[in-house]
């Protein structure tokens, strides 16, 4: 469903004509946002189903084979225009006739745009290609690499703009399109996507795979390995390496509930199955909301399902992102924003407030860190609304657009009520489902439900429009922690370690324990600390990670090995900024770190070593 709205905002409504068959032409409407982060000019001509065939070579880090587009295209259309990377282009035929085609020049950023001739009647183009080695989405893990250490383990991640190293595409989250894929893998292994998965293994290795719901590219996702299935619920289970299958089981029994309260609050769960996928360490992202199939790292099996959080972030973009899609990455708080706060709402429903404040204010403390850096290099970033226009877009993916974007929610929520509140998020779900959204269209809904005295509450433009964050802020106070301070006081003040009340604790009023200790804290002290509480024998990544910035402040040598090994194995983006940080902040350190980057690197996926290079004045 369209809205007349967007039409009331001047936004550019086009009429498509579908060629495929002229007997039967159909008319297709659609919004076009403008992207600077693509080369496709969707008004003339887009893509609007594929069928991928490809084969997974191991032994030579490539993916081959062809893609065929259906195409719809305006009356006057002689060229469409695709995104690529890296790729090696083979041919193009739109079935026996072969296509003129040509490779534009190079985009430090974008790439280069493959632009295809059309010939009036063609509606149907196939692209013969293969990838490179060096593709930016794909990671080709080595058995060493993995949890069993056998095989290998190669995983695409195509979010923001690298779905085009790997299939030639309109790159661009405003274009929708459904797909099948047939994938051919080395016997023995387990090929899954952004669609409907097998459950096991296929004795020829051929998997056929089907998404009949439309979604943009940078939700295209393939991972082969040696992969099981265990179920977890009706419409929920969980892909792992057999090594870490029942942990990861173990680890995520709360899915199928988390799914139940996730419709009880803002509807139906669009897309079938939610199944998870647990990937080796290397993976950058704490989790991608791939369609069907989260991709996720296994940082977050703690044991005792503390972590978990991460898979509401991730079911929750099923409705924010997945169907309400940011319109350009200028407009990611919209993607993330609210999934952070349906996050929330979903953690506050299966575990109570009380628990769900802890994470609020843990990553409102993150925030707070965040947004005094990024100040320091460029004030704009600390915008909702961000103008990426020749950078790279994941520069966008800060704390702003999660967890400011989150408070600009929650502040909507405190002004005019959670009732109302959730009335106006259901209906936007619902009526804006398989849509884009763009900042603009967004507010005008907002406003069009707020009245004069909530719109002088909220201050919407200080909190989308302006740098850093607004003094109305929500006020995020959790028992938890000042319980939790009131200890740390005690031992601050003479009282021994085993005297302090932690029998209960979670591993978040741990890591608030440990963001709280004093900045000038004394190598004696974090001796102490690790003797009673042995933080760095830990088998949780959070209170890890919040660790290891104690030990290097303060120069405790004996976690140095396990700081080491944390580098090396974890390639989790959110874990090593901060570590690296730390270690090139000192004089001492600053050697360590490049000699442990040197080792590391290879470990890592693109989207890491972009951010480490840059962090680490890394020339290759
Ligand atoms: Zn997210």
């Amino acid at each position: 469903m369209k809205h007349p709205f967007l039409i009331v905002l001047g936004i550019v409504s086009i009429v498509l004509i579908s060629c495929q068959n002229k007997n039967n032409t159909k008319t297709v409407e659609n919004i076009l946002p403008k992207d600077h982060h693509s080369f496709a000019e969707p008004q003339i001509a887009r893509v609007s189903h594929l069928d991928l065939s490809l084969n997974v070579d191991f032994d030579n880090k490539i993916l081959s084979g062809v893609v065929t587009f259906q195409i719809l295209k305006s009356p006057d259309a002689n060229e469409i225009i695709l995104d690529t990377d890296g790729l090696k282009i083979e041919k193009v035929m739109s079935d026996d006739m072969d296509l003129s085609y040509k490779l534009g020049e190079r985009d430090k950023i974008k790439g280069r745009p493959l632009i295809i001739d059309l010939p009036e009647a063609v509606n149907k183009i196939s692209i013969y290609y293969q990838t490179s080695p060096g593709a930016k989405a794909v990671q080709w893990l080595s058995p060493e690499q993995t949890a069993q250490k056998e095989d290998p383990f190669p995983f695409t991640q195509s979010q923001a703009i690298l779905a085009r190293s790997w299939i030639p595409c309109q790159d661009s989250p405003g274009i929708r399109f459904t797909y099948n894929a047939e994938v051919t893998v080395p016997i023995g292994f387990m090929a899954l996507m952004s669609a409907e998965n097998p459950q096991e293994i296929d004795a020829d290795g051929t998997y056929n795979f089907k998404m009949p719901q439309p979604i943009p590219s940078y939700l295209m996702a393939l991972t082969v390995g040696n992969i099981e299935f265990k179920s977890l619920g009706k419409r929920t289970g969980v892909y792992a390496e057999p090594v870490m299958l029942d942990k990861c089981h173990y680890e995520f029994s709360e899915m199928e509930q988390m799914l139940i309260s996730a419709e009880e609050l803002y509807g139906p769960y669009a897309w079938g199955r939610y199944d998870v996928i647990v990937l080796p360490p290397s993976f950058p992202f704490g989790g991608m909301e791939n369609p069907r199939l989260t991709f996720a790292t296994p940082t977050i099996i703690a044991g005792d399902r503390s972590l978990t959080s991460l898979i509401a972030h991730e079911l929750a973009h099923s409705w924010s992102g997945n169907l309400v899609t940011n319109s350009t990455w200028d407009d990611f708080w919209l993607n993330e924003g609210f999934t952070v706060y349906f996050e929330q709402r979903i953690m506050e429903a299966v575990y109570g407030r009380e628990y769900s404040e802890m994470l609020a204010l843990l990553s409102f403390q993150g925030l707070l860190e965040e947004i005094v850096e990024i100040n320091a290099k460029n004030a704009e970033d600390t915008k909702l609304k961000l103008n990426l226009e020749g950078r790279d877009p994941d520069e966008g993916m800060s704390a702003i657009a999660y967890d400011k974007g989150y408070l600009f929610l929650r502040k909507v929520e405190e002004t005019i009520g959670r009732d109302k509140f959730d009335n106006f998020l259901k209906s936007y779900f619902n009526e804006n489902a398989f849509h884009v959204m763009d900042t603009k269209q967004f507010l005008s809904l907002l406003n069009a439900v707020l009245n004069e005295e909530e719109k002088g509450e909220i201050r919407i433009d200080d909190w989308v429009y302006a740098s850093g964050l607004p003094d109305n802020h929500p006020v995020i106070t959790s028992e938890k922690f000042i319980n939790v301070d009131a200890e740390m006081k005690k031992w601050i003040e003479g009282a021994t370690l085993a005297s302090i009340d932690s029998q209960n604790w979670s591993t978040h009023e741990w890591i608030h324990f440990i963001h709280s200790l004093p900045e000038d804290i004394n190598k004696e002290k974090v001796s102490e600390l690790d003797e009673e509480f042995k933080f760095t024998q830990s088998g949780n990544c959070e209170i890890l990670a919040a660790w290891f910035q104690v030990t290097i402040r303060s120069e405790y040598e004996i976690a140095d090995p396990a700081v080491e090994d944390f580098l090396v194995n974890v390639g989790r983006r959110k874990f090593l900024t901060p570590t690296y940080k730390a270690l090139i902040e000192r004089d001492s350190t600053k050697e360590k770190a490049r000699k442990i980057y040197s080792k590391a690197r290879a470990n890592y996926h693109s989207v890491s070593t972009n951010t480490m290079d840059e962090l680490l004045d890394w020339k290759l």
